[in-house]
């Protein structure tokens, strides 16, 4: 199954993306994770990368396009993945179509995962992240065990330099403009789904699994 999360910045598409690898046993692949495991190991894409999502814009296509189809032409990816954050342009959605045309394959579903605008940036602000393995939580609605230590690998935990509330609303406002035509995109290809997530996460993953599952059974 090929699934891709759509969503402004802190909709909830990492959260639910992990879910679902786990639930249905497929990668989770995140371009941000992806640049923010360069960025800690100061590789050259990493230092290119950082200079663009410091000020909240977008990484070049020519960049992220590149990363996204070495990291889904791996094995794991064979039986489908999750794709958290990747297509954020019309130009890569058109590459990844292509690219899976390629393999006489296609993709399952958008899934666009629904907030407003006031409730995402109260959600970034209280983001902590764990740079080592990715695991992310939210200090009052999804709080860890210990405060600032990550339940699944014991790092520290920090609030992400992008989630700063201005670097929040520029993200926004990239968002708006290059990322959210997606949905029409995907909505006219007839595989768009929306759910609302600014329900409980466990509400917003059950719509999730409603719409993977009906697709299995018919
Ligand atoms: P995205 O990957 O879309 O940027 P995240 O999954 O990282 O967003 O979620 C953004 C923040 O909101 C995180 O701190 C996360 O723990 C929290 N969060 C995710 N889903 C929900 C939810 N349904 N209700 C409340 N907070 C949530
Ligand atoms: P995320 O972790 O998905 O919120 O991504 C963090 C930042 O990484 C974004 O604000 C962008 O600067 C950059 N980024 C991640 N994915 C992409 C993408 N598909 N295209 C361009 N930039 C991206």
């Amino acid at each position: 199954m090929k699934i891709i999360m759509l969503g402004a910045p802190g909709a909830g598409k990492g959260t639910q993306a992990k879910m679902i690898a786990e639930k249905y046993g497929i990668p989770h692949v995140s371009t941000g994770d992806i640049f923010r495991a360069n960025i800690k190991n100061q590789t050259e894409l990493g230092m290119e990368a950082k200079k663009y999502m410091d000020q909240g814009l977008l990484v070049p296509d020519e960049l992220t396009v590149k990363i996204l189809l070495d990291r889904v032409a791996k094995d794991d990816c064979k039986n489908g993945y999750v794709l958290d954050g990747f297509p954020r342009t019309i130009p890569q959605a058109e590459v990844l179509d292509k690219a899976v045309a390629e393999l006489n394959e296609s993709i399952d579903f958008a899934i666009n995962v629904d907030v407003k605008d006031e409730s995402i940036i109260k959600r970034m602000s209280g983001r902590r992240a764990c740079l080592k393995c990715g695991a992310t939580y939210h200090i009052e609605h999804i709080p860890p065990k210990q405060e600032g230590i990550c339940d699944s690998c014991g790092s520290e935990l920090v609030l992400r330099d992008d989630d700063k509330p201005e670097t929040v609303k520029k993200r926004l406002s990239v968002y708006h403009e290059q990322t959210q035509p997606l949905i029409d995109y995907y909505s006219k290809k007839g595989i768009l789904r929306e759910v609302n997530g600014s329900q409980d996460m466990k509400d917003v993953f059950n719509a999730i699994v409603t719409i993977l599952d009906s697709a299995v059974k018919h």
